[in-house]
């Protein structure tokens, strides 16, 4: 079986480094908020270019407590609305709704999968705070026009960077675009963790600031609290894991590309729609592929075909949150790019491990479906 993200395999590359790093950790006898978690943040704030990165539990909170910070820095208040992409995954409107904020969702490009400009013009009311948009699959939104539109109507930018460490426009990275940026090391992200972590980083001291609060307790200093934080810190542990695994990013990034500039050159069917080819295009370069996307009429079929063929794939996303029944309020508003997108699209294995070989399996599978 072709398996479409092989952990073990990605872990097992940096073996000795991990082991030797969790001794270190380990016999240091300090787990929480020490020079581990401090190093990764100044090297993850490097790379991404950014002033600041703050550690935290994982992907959601980093945007839950970035949208929080806003509220106790008096920039935003209950009942005020965000922007997001329909066809995002659920986390980002998660965020949203544990604010009590009040998501707009708006349909994405059906080229890139990505947030429409258009969309987000004609959504944005005297409400409108912030745009949320979500680097989907791994390929920039469209940030500089994003942040022009932010910038005329005085909105804050809170990038859901999830699925896109590394990805750049214009040379500035995910991350560094907006006022702030939401990042997951979810152990299947193209920056993983050895378990849950998460990061927010911003240029900006009093969210950074504000954020080392609400982490931890909503306290700088022990026993003295100045706001009603959460427990949401990132450890010793995970920090040291990630921080010997960003060092592989940029080579893992390439690896990727090989990748999908294979399954771009050469799958060819008319049955199937490959994501849009913007790798070449100066403003899109720099798409880090978290994840291939197909579209297909008959996604269910191919799917079924792959796997009896031996490739594992999977579907990215199944159900749109405004179908979902923790959303029940929206079941019946309609977006029909979002809601197509949802039936069409399947995600061929695709990750740093993934040989040249398998790739040419895969295509030459793709390439001989029939329905
Ligand atoms: C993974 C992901 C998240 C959430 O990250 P966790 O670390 O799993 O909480 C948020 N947004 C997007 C787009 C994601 O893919």
């Amino acid at each position: 079986m072709i398996p479409f993200l092989d952990l073990k395999k990605i872990n097992n590359q940096y073996r000795e480094e991990l082991i030797e790093a969790c001794t270190r950790v380990i016999d240091s006898g300090w787990y929480i908020g020490g020079q581990e978690l401090e190093n990764f943040e100044q090297n993850f704030a490097e790379y991404c270019g950014t002033k600041f990165a703050i550690g935290v539990a994982n992907g959601l909170d980093a945007l839950i407590l970035t949208l929080r910070a806003w509220k106790e820095l008096g920039k935003l208040q209950d009942g005020d609305e965000i922007i997001v992409p329909a066809n995002t995954y659920i986390a980002s409107i998660l965020a949203i709704t544990a604010n009590n904020l009040i998501p707009v969702l708006i349909e994405p490009d059906k080229n890139t999968f990505n947030i429409s400009i258009d969309a987000i013009q004609s959504a944005i009311t005297v409400k409108t705070k912030v745009i949320l948009p979500v680097h989907l699959y791994g390929q920039l939104a469209d940030m500089p026009k994003i942040m022009q539109i932010a910038k005329q109507h005085h909105l804050l930018v809170l990038e859901d960077s999830a699925q896109a460490h590394g990805a750049e426009v214009d040379g500035i990275k995910a991350g560094n675009w907006g006022d702030a940026s939401g990042f997951s090391f979810y152990p299947g992200k193209n920056l993983g963790a050895l378990g849950d972590a998460g990061a927010v980083t911003t240029n900006d001291a009093e969210l950074a600031n504000m954020l080392k609060a609400l982490r931890n307790y909503g306290s700088h200093e022990k026993y003295k609290n100045l706001v009603p934080g959460v427990n949401s810190r990132l450890d010793e542990i995970q920090a040291a894991m990630l921080d010997i695994k960003l060092k592989y990013l940029d080579q893992e990034i390439t690896h990727r590309r090989q990748i999908a500039n294979l399954y771009l050159s050469k799958i060819r069917n008319s049955y199937i729609k490959l994501p849009l080819d913007k790798i070449n295009a100066s403003e899109y370069k720099q798409h880090v592929w978290h994840l291939f996307v197909i579209q297909t009429q008959y996604r269910d079929e191919l799917q079924q075909y792959l796997f009896e063929n031996g490739v594992q794939t999977l579907i990215h996303y199944p159900i749109p949150p405004h179908r979902q029944q923790a959303y029940k309020e929206w079941n019946n508003l309609s977006f029909p790019e979002t809601e197509s997108i949802h039936q069409q699209v399947l995600s061929l294995p695709m990750g740093p491990t993934i040989s040249f070989e398998e790739a040419e399996t895969v295509i030459n599978l793709c390439n001989n479906f029939t329905k």
